[in-house]
């Protein structure tokens, strides 16, 4: 339920409201807008009675939400939330481009991928350690090697990292080292690590799960945004369908319908999507244009060798035009590849 009080409402007239939902054993969380201010309730609203409510004359509306997410629900926070990642505003119309290789496999890979894909105007650098495979017999990542080999490039490029977590245990090792904790596809539903990762404050990347509707991918958000963190950008990398040509079926329609349902980021990942190189800039395209707020896409010096996801796999070269191809129509949508000035918010500036 969501309560929204009428502008120049007072201070104390408010304060003793949201103290009377909570003697009723419900959390209020509190917005407070240039005109309008509105406390989200969270929990049992059955016992509070709307009629009560309404007659207190400090009560604009009262929204019954009829979804199961809350906190990720645009009507408890109308405005976009922008994850402030380093200098880069996720959301925040700065379009984001993560890129990198599948997997890390190597100090050499890595490096010349990272200076190529950060002179072509990537904004931050991805590439997996602990790779999920689908196979025990797959090629499993570098692990703790592979984090090394990260912050290695990092520090030659000042790319913040994106790499996907596995297991609680990595945990300690990702706050020091990692920008943003990637969940992918298969853990989507770990909802005990979902949990953990709440109660961090770090900037969280959620994958839309292998078979997940949409309602599903918000509920994993609300686990995270639950416990306290409300870092969380959303990426749709398609998802299973009858159709084989493709490894996944990108449901672009994901984007405009999470951005009307939530206030969280959504990026899109064209290369887990369509499983082919030459299909991502495309799905790329389609992104921009239906309003996602950047990408993630795989990048490899030889794709033919790569030891995972090479066929979906750009070229350096084919990623350097990529970006003069986003830059452009990212243009056309009102956003920038350029960081938006340091600590200097949209709504802030003049
Ligand atoms: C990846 O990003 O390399 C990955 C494994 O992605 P997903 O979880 O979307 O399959
Ligand atoms: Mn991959």
């Amino acid at each position: 339920m969501i309560i929204v009080l009428k502008p120049h409402s007072k201070e104390e007239r408010i304060l003793d409201m949201m103290k009377r939902i909570e003697a009723m054993g419900l959390r209020v969380e509190r917005t407070t807008g240039v005109d309008y201010t509105i406390l989200a309730l969270v929990g049992d609203t059955s016992r509070i009675s709307q009629s009560t409510l309404k007659t207190d004359d400090i009560v604009h509306k009262i929204i019954k939400v009829q979804e199961p997410f809350k906190r990720v629900n645009r009507f408890f926070k109308p405005e976009d939330t922008v994850v402030q990642v380093g200098e880069h505003a996720i959301g925040g119309g700065e379009f984001v481009v993560m890129a990198g290789p599948c997997s890390v496999e190597s100090e050499k890979q890595l490096l010349e991928t990272a200076h190529s894909v950060k002179k072509s105007g990537a904004h931050f650098l991805r590439g997996g350690a602990y790779k999920p495979r689908t196979s025990p017999y797959a090629f499993q990542g570098l692990g703790k090697k592979g984090l090394d080999i990260l912050k290695l490039a990092k520090d030659e490029t000042g790319l913040g990292i994106v790499t996907e977590l596995l297991s609680i245990e990595q945990l300690d090792l990702f706050m020091k080292d990692v920008d943003i904790i990637q969940i992918g596809a298969r853990n989507m539903q770990n909802f005990s690590l979902l949990k953990e990762l709440g109660k961090t404050k770090k900037p969280i990347l959620l994958k839309r799960g292998i078979s997940a509707t949409i309602e599903e991918w918000l509920m994993s958000a609300e686990y995270i945004m639950s416990e306290g963190n409300k870092n969380i950008i959303l990426c749709e990398r398609g998802i299973r369908t009858y159709e084989g040509y493709t490894r996944n079926t990108l449901d672009l329609s994901a984007v405009p319908m999470v951005k009307r349902l939530s206030h969280l980021p959504v990026i899109v990942d064209p290369s887990h999507a369509a499983g082919l190189w030459w299909m991502v800039e495309p799905l790329s395209k389609g992104a921009i244009v239906v309003g996602a707020d950047g990408l993630m896409v795989e990048v490899h010096p030889e794709p033919e060798k790569a030891l995972s996801d090479g066929a979906q796999s750009l070229k350096l070269e084919n990623f350097r035009d990529l970006m003069g191809e986003v830059e452009v129509l990212v243009r056309t949508q009102g956003k920038s590849l350029k960081p938006k000035k340091k600590g200097v918010m949209p709504w802030m500036e003049s």
